[in-house]
């Protein structure tokens, strides 16, 4: 294909998000991000990316909700055409034992991280499939491979990713579109950063043989080169970035 393509990122505003976005630019991506409905951030976001250097459309969807992806999809490709590559990165954690957990949060977590992949996947399909090349890169977590404790909505959500992965990797895979989990470990992002300091540093950074916290490029990085022409043979994959802290 010699059309700029056009790639997608849900949660694009976010710690790992943004890092997604600016890398898919640099690489010659026409960017196209997702924030909440609620969000109220959007224009001050694209204005302080536009003065440095990058340049992103921003949609409000809820990835929670199906007619909202499938309104906010449409909307996007009357407006650009088409869609190439799809990142679902929106996510969130609400953790707590099982013991204390309200069906609130484990519903909220699981519509959010799991139902979003289809509310997302569904409606960008006919249109990759006609153009017969595509890309879907679901994000997961560490946490799904390994478990965490006081996670189990997240880890459920995050594991049952992989599932949908490989499932729809057999779907599309003479259609020219891979589908992957790409699965880092803990990055230096906001979602982290909020984690008490003596926990991060007494307790997670020592548990991650590298020693730190993974960068959001980092992970960018693997998502540049999974929606690559290069990694054509990669689909059905879940590749573990995480400084060595869980090994399969
Ligand atoms: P983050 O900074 O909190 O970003 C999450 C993004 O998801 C936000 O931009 C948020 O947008 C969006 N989002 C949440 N609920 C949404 C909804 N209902 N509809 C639309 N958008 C919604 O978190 P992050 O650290 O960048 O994490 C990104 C992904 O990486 C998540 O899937 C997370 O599980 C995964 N991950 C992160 C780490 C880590 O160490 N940070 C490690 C492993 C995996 P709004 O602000 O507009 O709501």
């Amino acid at each position: 294909m010699d059309r700029q393509k056009i790639a997608l990122v849900t949660g694009g505003m976010g710690g790992l998000g943004e890092a997604i976005c600016q890398r898919m630019f640099k690489s010659g991506y026409r960017v196209v991000a997702t924030c909440s409905p609620e969000n109220q951030q959007a224009q001050l976001w694209q204005k302080s990316q536009k003065d440095a250097g990058f340049e992103f459309r921003v949609y409000k969807v809820d990835v929670a909700e199906y007619a909202s992806c499938e309104a906010g999809v449409r909307m996007m490709l009357d407006d650009m055409g088409h869609i190439d590559v799809l990142v679902n990165n929106a996510g969130i954690t609400r953790d707590s034992t099982l013991r204390k957990m309200s069906a609130e949060n484990w519903r909220i977590v699981l519509r959010t991280n799991l139902d979003s992949l289809f509310n997302m996947t569904q409606p960008v399909l006919d249109n990759m499939v006609r153009s017969e090349w595509g890309r879907i890169i679901n994000i997961s977590s560490v946490n799904a491979q390994k478990g965490a404790a006081g996670q189990t909505n997240y880890a459920a959500t995050k594991a049952g990713i992989h599932g949908f992965t490989k499932a729809l990797a057999l779907e599309l895979a003479r259609k020219g579109i891979t589908v992957n989990t790409i699965s880092p470990g803990y990055l230096r992002t906001r979602m982290v950063m909020k984690v008490p300091p003596d926990i991060l540093n007494n307790k997670i950074i020592p548990e991650i043989p590298v020693g730190r916290l993974g960068e959001p490029a980092e992970v960018a990085g693997l998502v540049d080169y999974l929606a690559s022409n290069a990694a054509a043979f990669i689909t059905g994959a879940n590749i573990a970035i995480n400084g060595g802290q869980h090994m399969s």
